[in-house]
């Protein structure tokens, strides 16, 4: 059989790994269930507005998922970088000046506002003792990682890091992960902690241009089209659809962690995997976009915000010519209070004076990202079958939950599939 591949799953892994595929010359069918491509990174229309299922954000570092990117809009006009500053009025600031790295994070980090001394250089001398250290953190919490940091530190800085970068609580969140964010932001070239935000909604940024590679190559994409079950033989792969069979050589699977036992072949090969996947755990995250009055700006693209549940304020006027749109994001949102909305308000209008906002709409994603706790065991691209492999934020990584972990195992999947061939 001429290699002809299924890719299950049109989210930013699915895509990398379709569009990999299609670009190398094999015929590829990408299947999403949804209408929209993107999967947990989609657009979405609110109130007329071309705005995300979650208002998103990348770092310089994302190496994979900023080249696909710059790739499909060689205009260099899709993505916005941001020196690394984080401003948390009136508490906070910290903005690391145009140095090498690791000198631009230690001027940034005595230059902070909002710190003492004492507090900037336990925090300049423990960020170089974990890029220095390449022992294994094992079991280890990002809370058990920092417990000798400063209150303030750990609040304003580590902490918030940890839950914005692994959507995991830090007393849950895995010390090693955190540690591999921290050294590929920090570690490397100065750019590698740029802040980088999207200029154009999700859908637009990636899955739409590649879906349209893809075809160009030859490739099908078909939304609205889910895949209910799969049957794999030695032979082939067989993907049934409401519609119909279709037989293939491969299939990647490239959904959701929480949707892949569930279409696993029940066979002895997959129970391992199957069960792996049915231990992971989720954490929610909400956005709320507040559109105000057009001419409302805020001084800076994005601020950290701190007492209260949201912690980030992104202004899309700036990113993405949406006047007057305000998102907030509040990771780890699970428990949150019945008025987290208002709160989230709130913390708004300590950096800014708005008036009353036009309009507001919140999405809270449930199971937005898996809990990225210690030793958390996470599968392979290649499976026990020799014909079946897997996509997705979740596989083998150092990385958390993430864009970049998507479209990296994407791409390496399809490079461990066409190896295969
Ligand atoms: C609100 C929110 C905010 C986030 N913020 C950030 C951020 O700021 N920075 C960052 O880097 N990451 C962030 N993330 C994480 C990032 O979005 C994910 O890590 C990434 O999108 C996962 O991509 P994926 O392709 O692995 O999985 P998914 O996006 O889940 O893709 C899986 C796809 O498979 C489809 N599917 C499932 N079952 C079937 C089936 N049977 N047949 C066909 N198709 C099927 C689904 O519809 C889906 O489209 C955020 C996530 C959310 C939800």
């Amino acid at each position: 059989m001429n290699p002809h591949v299924a890719v299950v799953g049109g989210g930013w892994a699915g895509c990398a790994a379709a569009l990999t595929l299609a670009e190398a010359g094999v015929t590829v069918t990408l299947y999403e269930a949804a209408r929209t491509l993107g999967g947990r990174a989609r657009a979405v229309e609110l109130e007329g507005e071309a705005l995300d299922n979650g208002q998103h954000i990348l770092l310089g570092a994302y190496a994979q998922t900023l080249a696909l990117i710059e790739r499909l809009h060689p205009t260099g006009d899709a993505l916005w970088r941001l020196p690394l500053a984080l401003e948390q009025p009136p508490e906070f600031r910290l903005a690391c000046p145009r140095l090498p790295a690791p000198w631009h994070l230690v001027a940034g980090l005595l230059g902070a506002r909002g710190l003492r001394w004492q507090d900037k250089l336990a925090a300049a001398r423990w960020i170089d003792a974990q890029l220095r250290d390449r022992s294994d953190r094992g079991g280890l919490s990002v809370a058990a990682l920092t417990r000798d940091q400063p209150d303030a530190v750990n609040r304003l800085l580590w902490h918030a890091l940890c839950v914005s970068a692994l959507n995991t609580p830090p007393e849950q969140a895995s010390a090693q992960v955190f540690v591999n964010v921290l050294r590929d932001a920090f570690g490397g070239r100065r750019a590698d902690s740029d802040l980088v935000l999207a200029r154009r909604d999700l859908g637009t940024l990636l899955p739409v241009p590649a879906a349209t590679r893809i075809a160009g190559c030859g490739g099908t994409v078909r939304q609205a089209c889910r895949v209910t079950a799969l049957d794999v033989s030695d032979a082939a792969v067989r993907v049934a659809t409401r519609t119909g069979n279709a037989a293939f050589s491969h299939v990647v699977l490239a959904v959701a962690p929480q949707h892949l036992a569930g279409l696993l072949p029940r066979t002895a090969a997959f129970t391992a995997l199957a069960g792996t996947m049915q231990g992971y755990r989720y954490q929610p995250i909400a956005t709320l976009y507040l559109q105000f009055d057009p001419a409302l700006r805020l001084a800076q693209p994005l601020y950290a915000l701190g007492n209260g549940p949201a912690q980030f304020a992104f202004d899309r006027g700036q990113s993405h010519k949406q006047s007057g749109l305000v998102a907030l994001v509040v990771s780890t949102a699970s428990g949150l209070p019945a008025d987290w909305t208002v709160q989230a308000e709130r913390q708004l209008r300590g950096i800014v004076d708005a008036g009353p906002p036009r309009w507001r709409r919140r999405i809270v994603e449930k199971q937005a990202t898996y809990a990225c706790v210690p030793g958390l065991v996470r599968p392979s691209s290649r499976t026990a079958h020799p014909r079946v492999f897997l996509a997705g934020d979740y596989t083998e990584g150092p990385y958390p939950a993430t864009l970049e972990s998507a479209t990296r195992s994407g791409v390496q999947s399809a490079a461990a599939l066409l190896e295969s061939l």
